[in-house]
């Protein structure tokens, strides 16, 4: 059986970073490319990271029923179109999505069983310096990112996993084991010594462990100036 994984993180805080380490290391892992209706940025190619289309072509698509699920993010659409999933169920892999909090509700509640994962930055101002050093976005645009960035982390709590994106390396390897974890236990399979760790670690990124973790960082971002058109 295909299991789903959700990834779903403000703009900024590494979930692209954090996704591509992760495929590179997990095999049978599909990952699904998106629909939008925003233009392109820096190196991105159609195909790779989106399939970029235009605001009639993404109507037509829901017209369709082509998505999975589909939202309007920063003004402009997004969707998972439902061939990837089907690619996935076909090949035997299991399928990442790497999609917003409206989605990731959209797709829980058809796939309850999808597992669900919430990055967060370690605060506020580690976000806003990486939204200024990926060096894709104006300043503006990151003002606005962080506005969102505040009222999106209030969801955190509907995610079952929390992954805070301190240390590269430990995000990649705790987001592996929640992977594994889920993929090993929903097998059935009675576990070797070395697979029993993931569930182990993976334990520590459940929601109801981090609560206390989670706090400074709401905190930080408490401080977000209120934009007048927000
Ligand atoms: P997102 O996909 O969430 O918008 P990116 O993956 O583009 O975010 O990451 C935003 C910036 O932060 C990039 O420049 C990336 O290299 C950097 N970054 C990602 N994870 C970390 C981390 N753990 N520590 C330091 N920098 C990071
Ligand atoms: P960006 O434009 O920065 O790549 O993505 C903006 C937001 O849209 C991110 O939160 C990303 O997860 C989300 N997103 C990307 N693809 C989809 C999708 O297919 N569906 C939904 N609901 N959100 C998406």
């Amino acid at each position: 059986m295909t299991n789903v994984y959700i990834i779903s993180a403000p703009s900024g805080s590494g979930k692209s970073t954090l996704v591509n380490e992760l495929r590179k290391i997990v095999p049978g892992l599909d990952f699904s490319i998106s629909y939008t209706t925003r233009p392109r940025r820096g190196s991105e190619q159609n195909g790779r990271e989106y399939f970029f289309v235009s605001r009639q072509q993404f109507d037509e698509m829901v017209r369709e029923r082509m998505f999975l699920e589909n939202a309007e993010v920063f003004g402009k659409c997004y969707g998972t179109a439902k061939r990837f999933l089907e690619q996935a169920q076909k090949s035997g892999n299991d399928l990442l999505l790497d999609i917003d909090v409206q989605g990731a509700a959209q797709i829980k509640k058809k796939f309850p069983q999808a597992v669900s994962i919430f990055v967060l930055p370690p605060n506020r101002q580690t976000l806003e310096w990486r939204l200024r050093n990926r060096g894709l976005d104006a300043e503006d645009v990151v003002q606005r990112r962080l506005i969102t960035a505040s009222r999106e982390i209030e969801n955190y709590d509907k995610y079952d996993y929390i992954l805070i994106n301190d240390r590269l390396e430990d995000s990649v390897e705790a987001l592996k084991a929640i992977v594994l974890a889920e993929r090993l236990q929903r097998s059935g399979k009675t576990l070797s010594a070395d697979e029993a760790k993931n569930p182990q670690i993976a334990e520590q990124y459940k929601l109801r462990n981090v609560r206390e973790r989670v706090k400074p960082i709401l905190a930080s971002f408490v401080t977000t100036p209120v934009s007048g058109g927000e």
